[in-house]
């Protein structure tokens, strides 16, 4: 593990157990980036970009099997062309897919067919060096097996011209070298780090989960002096303190096009027809929605799903979501969460360490109350200074508390404070459109079951953002159930909770707001059932609206300060608290706006 304060030095080493073979894409990778071979060879990472899914495309063609390769002895006279052979070689631990091998005078050439164009160069055109490399790692397989193979060729399917590389000393030297580095990296319980100011990363499809730029800015960048990294600077009117250096890129898309479903009418049902989803009610088709531009489904209630539907969600990993009617979310399908069973280790090992729970929970507590605060102080009609003096107070206390109990005695005091502002931040007048038995005059904070209508937006609003850290936490590879300041408890994802503490006021609290106070909701939207108050449909078909806005919305990052919507900065604050619980960076960056 790696060297930060927070896994300990006699912490026993990991058990990792490694593949029987290496195969020759990775040693590519490898030469590529190894972080990149990291998150692929060892944890088990795929994302695809648009130069994954041509080469893949493209691959297919190519990927016919062909008749097996006659043993050496008897290749003098023939003259083969194969495709698809599967070779290994026991000594160096490597295997190869050849795309084609072609026989002549008793040598085997491997071709290899890749999607984009050659090197250009002064003398010419040349092989990438991650090509030559795989390349070569497919000759040392060839002679391995007792073939003689000199020289091999890429066919460069953009230019569609082939270039020739001759299996030198130096370049098996070099190979060799390199499959025993690339085996070290693999045994090593280190990921490599990011690669500085490359232009490979803006080309990586993996760079939304590596994030080199803000772990290199979270690591290297920090003053020497601050032991801890301070968001906030008290004596400087909460001004941010930012790592000292140039702008972080973004290098991930701001916003993401995929967007999320919500369906809410009771009774209809999900089927699929080919790439679509077909909605129907009754026997009447209600819409069709492409599943290739979607990032989630929420069913609110009673909606059926067919198993073929889920099924394919499942393999484009479109997170299902259930709902009750009233919105309390109960429950998710994911496909099968394989991936990246390290950090679930390194989560599940902090997670029983009470002084690192303390350390974390304390830092999400005071991000929470300083964005509460910010809250009041944008959006409150008449902000009241006693009250913003105090949450500045209670946010550094936080900092400082001695126990978990301790801490959640001052959030619940931060809590009666801030909703004691919150009727200030509504700006609807209470008679618009009320009835005898709702209007938006809210008092307190109740819950389970909300009692009035602000609080059935509220609690509507968390549930739906606990969703999406729920989704984001199964994204990175984390177990939602474990987290750190929230406890563990049967079907309560504790770790979403930890993570969207901080993002409450900014967001849930945020759409309910603008949704009261732009009449995208109005106090006829909402039903009583005995003590309870609940959205009609058509309201919480307009609270999704609201939501939806509010995630979409670019907010610029206090550390980066680049713009990123909501819903990206979501899971780019899971990722973060990855890289510090695998040891990257030393302290977990909560977000707290300006
Ligand atoms: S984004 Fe850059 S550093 Fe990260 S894996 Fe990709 S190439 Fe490597």
């Amino acid at each position: 593990m790696a060297s930060s304060p927070i896994h300990s030095p006699q912490a026993e080493p990991e058990r990792r157990a490694l593949p029987d073979y290496m195969p020759a894409r990775m040693i590519n990778e490898f030469v590529y980036c190894p972080r990149l071979f990291y998150y692929e060879q060892v944890e088990g990472l795929f994302a695809h970009s648009a130069d994954t899914i041509e080469g893949e495309a493209q691959h297919k063609r190519v990927d016919k099997e062909g008749k097996d390769l006659p043993p050496a002895e008897e290749l003098e006279e023939e003259e083969i062309r194969t495709r698809s052979l599967m070779l290994a070689s026991d000594r160096h631990r490597v295997i190869a897919k050849m795309d084609l091998l072609e026989v002549a005078d008793g040598a085997v050439t491997p071709v290899d067919y890749k999607h984009g164009r050659p090197r250009e160069t002064d003398q010419g055109i040349e092989l990438w060096s991650t090509d030559r490399i795989q390349l070569a790692v497919q000759g040392l397989i060839l002679r391995d097996n007792g073939y003689r193979s000199d020289e091999g060729m890429v066919f460069y399917q953009k230019t569609r011209q082939r270039v020739r590389v001759e299996f030198t000393v130096k370049l098996m030297t070099e190979t060799l070298e390199t499959i025993s580095r690339a085996w070290e990296t693999a045994a090593s319980e280190q990921i490599p780090a990011p690669l500085v100011d490359s232009p490979k990363c803006t080309r990586c499809s993996l760079v939304g989960i590596c994030l080199p730029e803000e772990t290199h800015r979270l690591r290297g960048e920090r003053p020497e002096a601050a032991p801890q990294l301070t968001l906030f600077d008290e004596t400087r009117n909460d001004r941010l303190k930012k790592p000292p250096g140039r702008e972080t890129r973004l290098l991930v898309t701001p916003r993401t096009d995929l967007r999320p479903l919500y369906l809410n009418s009771q009774g209809l049902r999900v089927g699929k027809s080919g790439a679509v989803l077909r909605i129907k009610e009754k026997d009447t088709v209600r819409q069709d929605v492409r599943i290739g531009e979607l990032c989630q489904v929420n069913l609110m209630g009673n909606i059926q799903m067919s198993t073929q539907a889920v099924q394919e969600l499942c393999s484009s990993e479109v997170p299902i979501c259930y709902f009750s009617r009233g919105g309390w979310f109960y429950g998710i399908t994911t496909g099968l969460n394989t991936k990246n069973v390290f950090l679930r280790r390194s989560q599940f090992r902090l997670a029983e360490q009470e002084w690192y729970c303390l350390r974390l929970a304390r830092r999400l507590t005071a991000g929470k109350i300083r964005n509460q605060r910010t809250m009041l102080l944008r959006n409150h009609v008449e902000p009241d200074k006693r009250v913003l003096r105090e949450l500045k107070e209670m946010a550094g206390r936080a900092e400082r508390a001695d126990s978990l109990e301790e801490l959640l005695g001052i959030e619940g005091n931060a809590a009666r404070l801030y909703f004691g502002s919150f009727a200030g931040m509504i700006k609807m007048e209470p008679e618009d459109g009320a009835t005898d038995a709702f209007s938006f005059d809210f008092q307190r904070r109740n819950r389970r079951p909300p009692r009035d209508a602000v609080n059935a937006l509220l609690s509507l609003g968390y549930s739906l953002l606990t969703k999406d850290f729920t989704i984001a936490c199964y994204a990175v590879g984390f177990d939602p159930l474990m987290g750190f300041y929230h406890q563990p408890r049967q079907g309560r994802p504790a770790l979403a909770l930890d993570l969207m503490e901080p993002f409450r006021p900014l967001v849930a609290d945020s759409a309910a707001l603008s949704a009261m106070n732009t009449k995208m909701v109005t106090p006829k939207d909402f039903i009583r059932a005995g003590r309870a108050v609940a959205l009609r449909a058509e309201g919480r078909k307009a609270f999704f609206r609201a939501y939806e806005l509010r995630m979409d919305t670019l907010v610029t990052h206090p550390l980066f300060d680049y713009r990123v919507s909501y819903r990206r900065l979501l899971e780019i604050q899971a990722r973060l608290l990855a890289r510090h619980i695998e040891g990257e960076v030393e302290e977990y960056p909560v977000f707290v706006t300006r």
